[in-house]
């Protein structure tokens, strides 16, 4: 098959999230699996270019934006270690600033930055004459794709029997804009809009409902995921829209790419382990405490709880930060976290360093490698979300051996199994109610079981052998594109 991804972010080129780790991880194995996938995202300022060896072509694309044509360029190159290509969509005003989205907060012309590239994927797929079979797009910075496929370019031979699918990868985020802008840059012009439209949600343009609408078949990155956002507590509004097109939305559980997540053969971590010497776990952990600072008086052995997140609403730290101080004062477990964002979160752990220098260990910013390091050194890993699509970073935590500790909600509830002594089954350690107390009970779950040998191996030994490989979920996704595809064949 002939795919196309497109995405607004991709690792290892640019990632703020989840959303980069599988636009990444998709294409890879739909390589390895000998299908034809290229992957297209903006040339974003941060890309280090000579380091991944992009090439500019010298392709121009005229890319119509309303009753104008805007230029842009096209660079070309391969993701690291595979023949999957790689295109990457340059235009100066638009992609040459210091964010993605923003910096620190959304730039004010997101709406047209990503109506631009929505359009100038298909005028990418022209120049280079390839004919897809399947244009991947991810997320409401690409949900336009969907409504140019339908209407503009399935007109042309070479599109006509391409399908789109359409990939929700968290519906906190849609994409509402001003009408009189961006129905103008996309070309649809205000008549297309009005009450119930495909663009038109609560009066404003909402481009997450655009996608949905328009796409062939729409995906998003859980099963549980998939049957939540069809309640209004999940759906952020949009539950009408998805039980519209209720028939067409699956949900397949994202994958790990264990090429880049595997404590065996991890570069990033200070020392690599496996199920068979886990004693080189907790060698890491000592090693992780030491360059923090720590030295053999401060009790190394204490569990280590750490976190790795964006620091949201969504991420649940409300519920946490009713105990975590009492839970961290009463040196239950020393707690550390890696995490970006809003600023209440922010001042709030650094309160936490502050209170317990030792027993606290709190890095805000964003690291590739601190996350591979903290991930490998700790016990345990909490995500208490409110709600979570599908999370990595439970999937990454059960590779280490470094159990989480988790909500049950989305993706979470579909990976993480509560674990049974008398049966010695299970994975983590689950709550189902958004409170305070369900996050404390959990907690003092898994501390038990750090204190008994025999129930701590067992659940890591457990948790290790989880296959949750991104090798699944590629598979998965090429089912529906057959589904997507069986109309042209009928
Ligand atoms: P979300 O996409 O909602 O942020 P996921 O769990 O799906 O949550 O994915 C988060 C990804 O971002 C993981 O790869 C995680 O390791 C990474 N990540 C999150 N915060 C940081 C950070 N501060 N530094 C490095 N990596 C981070």
């Amino acid at each position: 098959m002939n795919i196309v991804t497109a995405a607004f972010e991709v690792s290892p080129f640019a990632k703020t999230g989840g959303l980069a780790d599988v636009t990444q991880a998709l294409p890879l194995e739909w390589t390895k699996q000998g299908h034809n996938a290229i992957t297209i995202l903006p040339k974003h300022r941060g890309i280090n270019v000579d380091e991944f060896g992009f090439k500019k072509t010298f392709l121009t694309l005229n890319v119509p934006m309303g009753f104008s044509t805007e230029f842009a360029g096209v660079w070309e190159g391969k993701f690291p270690n595979s023949d999957s290509k790689v295109y990457l969509i340059e235009h100066e005003a638009y992609f040459n600033r210091d964010g993605i989205y923003g910096n620190p907060d959304s730039y004010f012309d997101n709406d047209r930055r990503f109506i631009f590239f929505s359009r100038a994927i298909f005028e990418t797929i022209k120049a280079l004459e390839i004919t897809p079979d399947i244009i991947s797009a991810h997320d409401y910075h690409t949900a336009y794709t969907m409504a140019f496929l339908r209407s503009y370019y399935k007109h042309e031979e070479r599109f006509s029997k391409t399908a789109g699918v359409f990939t929700i990868h968290n519906l906190a985020y849609q994409g509402k804009y001003d009408p009189w802008r961006v129905m103008d840059f996309s070309g649809f012009g205000m008549k297309e809009f009005y009450p119930g439209s495909w663009f038109e949600k609560d009066g404003v343009v909402n481009c997450m409902k655009t996608g949905i609408m328009f796409a062939d078949k729409i995906t998003t990155v859980s099963p549980n995921y998939a049957q939540e956002i069809r309640q209004p507590y999940y759906s952020e509004g949009l539950h009408g829209v998805l039980n519209q097109r209720g028939g067409d939305l699956i949900g397949i559980l994202n994958g790990v790419f264990y090429d880049e997540w595997n404590p065996k053969t991890d570069e990033k971590i200070n020392i690599k382990f496996s199920s068979d010497n886990l004693d080189q776990k907790r060698a890491n952990k000592f090693s992780f405490l030491g360059s923090q600072g720590l030295t053999n008086n401060d009790d190394l052995d204490l569990p280590l709880v750490c976190m790795v997140t964006r620091l949201t609403e969504q991420k649940g730290i409300d519920i946490i930060r009713e105990r975590l101080d009492n839970l961290i004062g009463d040196k239950k477990f020393r707690f550390a976290i890696l995490g970006s964002g809003q600023q209440n979160y922010v001042e709030y752990f650094n309160y936490l360093k502050w209170k317990y220098p030792r027993n606290a260990i709190v890095n805000i910013g964003y690291d590739e490698w601190y996350a591979h390091n903290l991930i490998a050194a700790s016990d345990f890993l909490l995500i208490p979300s409110r709600f979570e699509p599908c999370g990595l970073t439970q999937m990454y935590g059960l590779k280490y051996g470094t159990i989480p500790i988790v909500r049950s909600t989305g993706g979470l509830a579909d990976t993480v199994d509560e674990y049974i002594p008398e049966k010695k089954v299970g994975t983590g350690f689950v709550f189902n109610n958004y409170s305070a107390d369900d996050f404390e009970f959990a907690m003092s779950r898994a501390l038990d079981t750090y204190y008994s040998a025999e129930h701590l191996n067992q659940i890591r030994l457990n948790a290790m052998a989880q296959d949750n490989s991104s090798v699944k979920q590629a598979i998965e996704y090429i089912k529906v594109f057959g589904w997507a595809l069986e109309k042209f064949n009928k």
